[in-house]
């Protein structure tokens, strides 16, 4: 389309590993296809937008509710005592299609690795390990199966699950 990797994962035009988890009018939340571990999603609005000062009011009114739906997923699915969320924005060395990076980090991952904060996801790409597919296809269902119990999280903002 234009060349966007995160447009052609949301139109379905790249075979995105555990397929797509939650779309709203705005949101799309995915697995991360890169070397981030099982369990780190991708939340990115579905219009091509550069930047948080270019939201929409629908897309900004989704934001919060859609952000703690994620975040409490991968909270209650993973063993993490925190969650990252972290905004990333470039793509080529322009601004690109904004996406959160949804990120659970556990004891035992900072243990391995010996970092901390943002550190550990720059180990995690020198590393480049891909996360094994059938494992992001579980927990990509445990996750549509955990938000669609949780929907009252979303505020009443209307959304769908589709594996
Ligand atoms: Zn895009």
């Amino acid at each position: 389309m234009n060349g966007c990797m995160a447009c052609d994962l949301s139109a379905g035009w790249m075979e995105l590993p555990g397929g797509e988890i939650l779309r709203s009018g705005s949101w799309v939340i995915e697995h991360c296809i890169g070397p981030l571990g099982v369990g780190t999603l991708i939340m990115k609005p579905l219009r091509h937008c550069l930047g948080l000062w270019d939201l929409t009011d629908a897309e900004a009114a989704e934001l919060g509710p859609f952000t703690r739906l994620a975040i409490s997923a991968i909270k209650e699915l993973t063993d993490a005592d925190q969650v990252f969320s972290s905004l990333w924005s470039f793509s080529g060395g322009e601004p690109g299609h904004i996406h959160y990076v949804l990120q659970p980090v556990t004891k035992s991952l900072r243990d391995s690795i010996g970092k901390s904060g943002p550190f550990i996801q720059t180990a995690m790409f020198e590393a480049n390990q891909t996360p094994d597919a059938g494992e992001v296809a579980e927990f990509c269902d445990r996750a549509r199966r955990w938000i669609e119990d949780h929907r009252n999280l979303s505020l009443g903002v209307d959304f769908r699950t589709a594996g």
